[in-house]
């Protein structure tokens, strides 16, 4: 999931704290490569959200989109997986919708587990994509790559935007400026933003600790957006596809750990 703010504010973990987000990011890999593994046309998008929420309750875990408020009170998130087809971006509603082949379908899980949380996501087209959309796809889950890469500490927040925003340069893609990376934790949603552009500021400084959601949504279009009547599904102002892909890293020493990884 992409905040529209942060919640909390910046902690950098301990290596035993880190363990324990790798624990739910784990389940929430699993969740991801389980569900890929069903998504075929006719398939309902509730199923999908219903093999997933199983999975992590199995797992020990709590499914950290349940009941996640946003921008309108009444209307908590009600599934367990954010699914986002065609021009949809993030945070679509599972449902009653059958899945259709020749679709591109981004999939967006979250776990908790003994209070740590893990968030990740990925698309996938269903059939043999076109030329256009698998370039889109693969340069989203590369701008993922890149920004991650940058994520070293000295580096500072505007390197990592600046990684991502450059993957999607040279092919014209739109990059979704409403939504953005986040700090993760205790909290699915903690400072800092990780915008997926440059902002022209340097941002914090990354150093050992700091754990991050980089999440890179891309176009074929226009770069904005807009939140559907549903209060969640955000989608394309222009009709045009998107793509998202997101990893939980922890910064160490060493670099860049993805912590969303079977
Ligand atoms: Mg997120």
């Amino acid at each position: 999931m992409a905040p529209r703010a942060p919640t909390e504010v910046v902690t950098r973990k301990s290596r035993a704290e880190i363990e324990r987000m790798r624990r739910a990011g784990r389940i929430v890999a699993e969740v991801l490569a389980l569900v890929e593994g069903e998504l075929k046309p006719g398939v309902t998008t509730g199923h999908l959200d219903r093999i997933a929420e199983a999975h992590i309750r199995k797992a020990g875990a709590i499914p950290s989109f349940k009941g996640y408020p946003g921008i309108n009170p009444r209307r908590p998130f009600p599934g367990s997986l954010c699914i986002s087809i065609d021009d949809e971006i993030v945070h679509g509603i599972p449902g009653e919708r059958a899945i259709r082949d020749g679709q591109v379908v981004s999939i967006d899980a979250g776990a908790i587990v003994e209070g740590w949380h893990g968030d990740a996501a990925r698309t996938f087209y269903v059939g043999q994509p076109p030329a256009e959309v698998r370039q889109l796809i693969d340069t989203t889950r590369a701008a993922m790559m890149a920004g991650i890469a940058a994520a070293v500490p000295g580096n500072h927040i505007e390197d990592i935007s600046a990684a991502v925003e450059d993957a999607a340069k040279p092919h014209g893609f739109g990059v979704i400026r409403q939504f953005v990376g986040h700090g993760i934790g205790t909290s699915m949603h903690e400072e800092p933003q990780v915008p997926n552009y440059r902002t022209g500021r340097r941002g914090r400084k990354l150093e050992p600790g700091l754990c991050l959601a980089i999440e890179p949504m891309f176009t074929l279009g226009d770069y904005r957006a807009h939140v559907l009547a549903d209060d969640w599904t955000v989608s394309t102002v222009d009709g045009s596809l998107a793509a998202h892909f997101e990893d939980s890293i922890a910064i160490t020493e060493g670099g860049p750990e993805i912590l969303t990884a079977v």
